[in-house]
């Protein structure tokens, strides 16, 4: 047996640690879970280049509790170390890596702003435990060794009968932390951190009831037997290629994704690209749905199929973090703080192509069928506009696409929409004139009036539409475009190009009525209209001009 002092600056890192990692203490987990398969993948490297002469098997990763002596294991059948290897990886390496880390998590002074906490590595072990050994073996045809060491500096180091391959890490969970015996608490954690890992992780066993023979008797009792609880897909769709999935695949791993959430996602976008950065995942439109939990439902960020978060900020564009789904990229810096996370080229990068993809795909869902996609414009509008409001690229690409739904229950797109009106809707200065309501019930009989002037009147009933008109007068280039209101002084400045309105009022009568109702509306910013009453049962219009609308929103 050999003992030895862990040579690092800082006297005592077990008690930052704690301090500093208090509320994410629970990742732990998920490292040791990654050095385990990290352990398995590196194994399966090396023999296929020929440098470890072993079989690989059908490795798994164990996760033991045994509540009796208060120790939580994790048993991959990897690489195993070496006694010299430990030394070296786990005494040197390990160590300094976590000082590292606590170095830039101490100048950061942000517990939330740094991403995951990826990189604490095998250290993050002492937030939950008093003690902990390593036993070890290496496919190399050496000695098992056995590490201990109880949170000081000070480790002992000695041989182990282990014989087969692979690591153990055995954690002495410590008093104030002994939620991490609970079956359900380390359970929910693989559930949130592994469930897609790459190698099968096994947690305890379940009983498996095996199908009935054929032609058994009714009544008969089908056999049950024990078998490994496996907690993990290790294939998930989004690591498939396109080319290998169906709709139906896509459909189902939306429900092993969100299993409370009912309603099935309106289309998806596979996400794949390995240059100029990593990146795979599957995004989802889902159906607005009352029972849908904004908060728990998000987008999955994943670093090699380990969670690391449901905080997509930064990465994923604000207009599209009302989808769903899965991202998973090596190349998104994790122990860095959120604003250094935006400013980071390559994450600006990754942000501006989730946004060019969502562009394309919907594009070509509008041009594979006009139907459908009319159909789901309800669901997938505020995305949409919202995103044409924020980021001017995908404004250029949605201008195609993007729909306005006119009070006769039609869509237009924007082209469609200024083709439609450029010659019909003029007014005596020769400004194009697109119509708009914003209320079908209240704004009834102005929206009649121009429907039977043989007008199109827009339906913009969200919040964001009128931003957005504002936008795409401006950005039109053509200063005589303009969007009013139905209800505005508009519609009768329009010429009608079919032919003259027949007012029912002769000239006379119209000059009389107007004093006495401007008398009892009595407001200047309205202006009463006594033309172009042929169609409308109304005998007069009372309408508020447009400039003074606009000032009162
Ligand atoms: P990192 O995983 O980033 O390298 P860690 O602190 O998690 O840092 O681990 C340090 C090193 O210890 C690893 O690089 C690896 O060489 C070794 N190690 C840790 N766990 C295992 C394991 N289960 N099997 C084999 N080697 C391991
Ligand atoms: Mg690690």
């Amino acid at each position: 047996m050999s003992k030895g002092s862990i040579n690092v600056s800082v006297e005592n890192i077990f008690p930052l640690i704690k301090k500093f990692l208090y509320s994410d203490h629970e990742i732990f987990l998920r490292e040791l879970i990654s050095n385990a398969t990290d352990a398995t993948t590196k194994l399966k490297h090396l023999i296929s280049i020929g440098e470890a002469k072993v079989e690989y098997g059908n490795p798994q990763i164990e996760i033991k509790i045994d509540k009796e002596n208060k120790t939580l294991h994790i048993i991959d059948q990897g690489l195993g170390m070496t006694a010299e290897e430990v030394e070296k990886y786990i005494n040197q390496i390990a160590f300094s890596g976590a000082e590292e880390f606590l170095e830039k998590y101490k100048d950061s002074n942000n517990e939330t702003g740094v991403i995951g906490h990826f990189g604490l590595g095998f250290y993050s072990a002492f937030m939950v435990a008093d003690k902990v050994e390593i036993i070890t073996k290496s496919f190399k045809d050496e000695a098992a060794a056995h590490w201990t060491c109880d949170g000081s500096p000070e480790y002992t180091l000695e041989a182990h009968d282990k014989t087969e391959r692979g690591t153990e890490i055995i954690l002495h969970i410590s008093e104030d932390e002994k939620d991490f015996l609970e079956d359900s608490k380390i359970s929910g954690l693989l559930t949130k951190y592994n469930r897609f890992n790459q190698i099968p992780i096994k947690f305890g066993t379940k009983t498996e009831t095996l199908p009935l023979p054929e032609g058994a008797a009714e009544d008969a009792k089908p056999e049950t037997k024990e078998v490994d609880n496996i907690i993990n897909n290790t294939n998930p769709a989004w690591t498939k290629k396109p080319a290998d999935l169906e709709e139906d695949d896509y459909k189902n791993f939306y429900r092993e994704l969100y299993p409370m959430q009912f309603e099935e996602p309106l289309f998806n976008i596979h996400l794949n690209v390995d240059y100029p950065f990593n990146l795979t995942g599957i995004l989802y439109f889902p159906r607005l749905s009352q029972n849908m939990d904004i908060q728990k439902d998000k987008i999955q960020l994943y670093q090699n199929q380990v969670f690391v978060t449901d905080n997509v900020e930064g990465i994923v564009p604000d207009f599209l973090q009302m989808l769903k789904g899965v991202i998973d990229s090596p190349d998104i810096p994790l122990n860095v703080s959120r604003s250094y996370l935006q400013a980071d080229g390559a994450v600006k990068k990754i942000s501006g192509y989730i946004t060019k993809k969502v562009a394309d795909k919907l594009s070509s869902l509008f041009k594979k069928d006009r139907e459908d996609f009319e159909q789901k414009w309800n669901d997938i509008k505020v995305i949409i506009e919202y995103g044409m409001l924020s980021e001017d690229k995908f404004f250029d690409k949605a201008k195609k696409f993007a729909l306005y739904p006119t009070v006769n229950d039609t869509f237009f797109t924007y082209e469609e929409l200024v083709e439609k009106t450029k010659d019909s809707q003029t007014d005596k200065d020769g400004n194009h004139i697109i119509l708009y309501a914003a209320n079908k019930d209240a704004q009834h009989s102005y929206i009649e009036d121009a429907k039977a002037k043989g007008y199109e009147v827009l339906l913009l009933d969200s919040p964001i539409v009128s931003h957005l008109m504002q936008k795409l007068e401006t950005s039109s280039g053509d200063a005589k475009l303009q969007f009013k209101r139905v209800d505005a002084d508009h519609v009768d400045n329009l010429i009608k190009k079919d032919d003259a309105i027949i007012s029912k009022l002769s000239d006379e009568e119209k000059e009389k009525l107007k004093p006495v109702i401007e008398g009892a509306v009595n407001n200047t910013s309205y202006t009463v209209q006594l033309e172009a009453m042929d169609s409308s049962a109304s005998p007069f219009l009372i309408t508020v001009p447009e400039f003074m609308r606009r000032m009162k929103e």
